[in-house]
């Protein structure tokens, strides 16, 4: 059932967010199947709603997919199952899963009860002009914690090491000091928690809880959508340790003011002390970082083979590592060196970067099809605003999927001359540092093109 499970979250994992996807499907675990009735463990009862209602069809068709009959799909808390968190290599070929040895991790890591896993640290984190603000606020929280970075609030899209980053400041703060106490959790947990809690009228205990704290890490606070009555929690708890000096630390994919719903009050007092970000890491900072993984794990890689890789991954360091990762493991098996390998044409990095056959049009065709319009809309004259950005959307698209050049573009996308289509793409680049739902409209759309 184990391996029918995580090949089933290999596939789902290909079809949604990262972040999604660790929130949602780390802790699940497949319970029983018989007869087609799905049963699936989770942890807790939060997780069952939102499973059902935002992921049971990619999950049954994922199932399918590997051969399991799927009638109905129920879900249960499981609270024994540990999270079956799989490696995120795809390999190909059974037979080579045979053979791995696992060179990934060959330290042990370990999350203890208040939620810090010792593999996340500041040595390891690599400093580049991507991150070395944050990195710099964090080095001083983790001098003076409660000072002049409080609340830390450091933001930025999947994948670009927020997480790690935190991680890093609470796991430092405990080696200066082992008697400070410190909680992280995603925000998920953080509901989850406060509704069971309330639930068997523990609702003081969970408070005395965070009380207690000399530093809260909150991760993931895009989830808090909708969620009035933590909210109101976290919002006093929050407001009890400010007081107290206490430091609070708070990751999120987003601004809080770009988080629909959130309370003015509780937006503003996240940022009270600056807001930092992660960008999206430039070849140099790609590089650095796979030279130091390389480097940690004790793997002989060319440096062509690093500059290919950082190369031709431009969406975020968990994907960087993840090309990586599979790269060294497949050159293991095959008994060739990363940049013969890369060479060879066989590696996933190829068959998922540009090279993968789609067509100007099929592009154009998604585009306007995701923001409700006909090509020949999108593709006119219209200075009507949404109409302006999707043709936009598409000339960017165009150029960073097909390498096209801007006077091709502007004839495919019907637009006069290419300084038009220059401008338009460096207009979606400037508004992708900031804004967040565009982001992920992208990757939404090139999900469509590419699914
Ligand atoms: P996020 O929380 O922003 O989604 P993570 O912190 O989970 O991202 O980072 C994704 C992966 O990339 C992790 O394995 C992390 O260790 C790694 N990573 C991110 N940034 C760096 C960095 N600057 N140096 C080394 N590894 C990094
Ligand atoms: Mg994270």
């Amino acid at each position: 059932m184990y391996n029918v499970w995580e090949n089933a979250l290999a596939e789902i994992e290909q079809k949604i967010s990262p972040a999604n996807f660790s929130t949602w499907f780390q802790d699940t675990s497949l319970l029983s199947t018989d007869n087609g009735n799905i049963i699936i463990g989770v942890k807790n009862s939060f997780y069952i709603k939102q499973l059902r209602s935002k992921f049971n069809d990619i999950i049954k068709d994922a199932l399918i997919k590997n051969g399991i009959n799927v009638n109905t799909i129920d879900y249960e808390v499981n609270t024994k199952t540990k999270s079956k968190v799989r490696p995120r290599e795809v390999i190909p070929e059974d037979s080579i899963k045979n053979h791995i040895k696992p060179i990934k991790k060959s330290f042990e890591t370990k999350t203890t009860s208040n939620g810090l896993n010792n593999k996340y640290t500041l040595d390891n984190f690599v400093i580049g002009s991507n991150n070395d603000l944050a990195v710099s606020a964090a080095k001083s929280i983790i001098d003076a914690p409660g000072t002049r970075y409080n609340p830390f609030f450091l933001y930025g899209g999947p994948g670009l090491g927020k997480t790690h980053l935190v991680q890093a400041i609470g796991n430092e703060l405990l080696r200066k000091n082992p008697d400070y106490k410190i909680l992280y959790t995603p925000i998920s947990h953080f509901y989850s928690d406060f509704i069971d809690a309330i639930q068997s009228g523990k609702g003081k205990e969970f408070n005395r809880k965070f009380e207690k704290l000399d530093c809260l890490i909150i991760d993931d606070f895009q989830f808090i959508v909708g969620k009035e009555k933590s909210q109101e929690e976290f919002f006093n708890i929050f407001n009890d340790l400010y007081q107290l000096n206490k430091q609070i630390i708070v990751t999120s994919d987003r601004l809080p003011s770009q988080i629909k719903s959130v309370d003015e009050r509780l937006a503003s007092r996240l940022t009270w002390a600056g807001a930092f970000d992660l960008q999206l890491p430039k070849f140099e900072d790609k590089c650095a970082i796979l030279r130091a993984k390389a480097e940690l794990m004790g793997a002989d890689i060319e440096q062509e083979a690093i500059e290919y890789i950082a190369e031709n991954v431009n969406t975020n360091i968990r994907d960087l590592e993840g090309e990586f990762s599979t790269i060294l493991l497949m050159s293991e098996v095959r008994g060739l060196t990363p940049w013969e390998l890369i060479q060879n044409g066989s590696t996933s990095i190829i068959k998922s970067n540009k090279l993968r056959p789609v067509s100007s049009k099929q592009i154009i065709e998604k585009v306007a099809k995701y923001y409700n319009l006909s090509t020949k809309e999108m593709c006119g004259k219209s200075r009507v605003s949404n109409i302006k950005t999707a043709r936009q959307i598409a000339m960017f698209i165009l150029s960073k999927e097909l390498s096209m050049s801007t006077t091709k573009i502007a004839s495919e996308v019907g637009v006069k001359d290419h300084t038009t289509v220059m401008h338009g793409i460096k207009k979606i680049e400037s508004d992708l540092k900031l804004n967040f739902t565009l982001r992920d409209q992208i990757e939404e759309i090139k999900e469509q093109i590419y699914g």
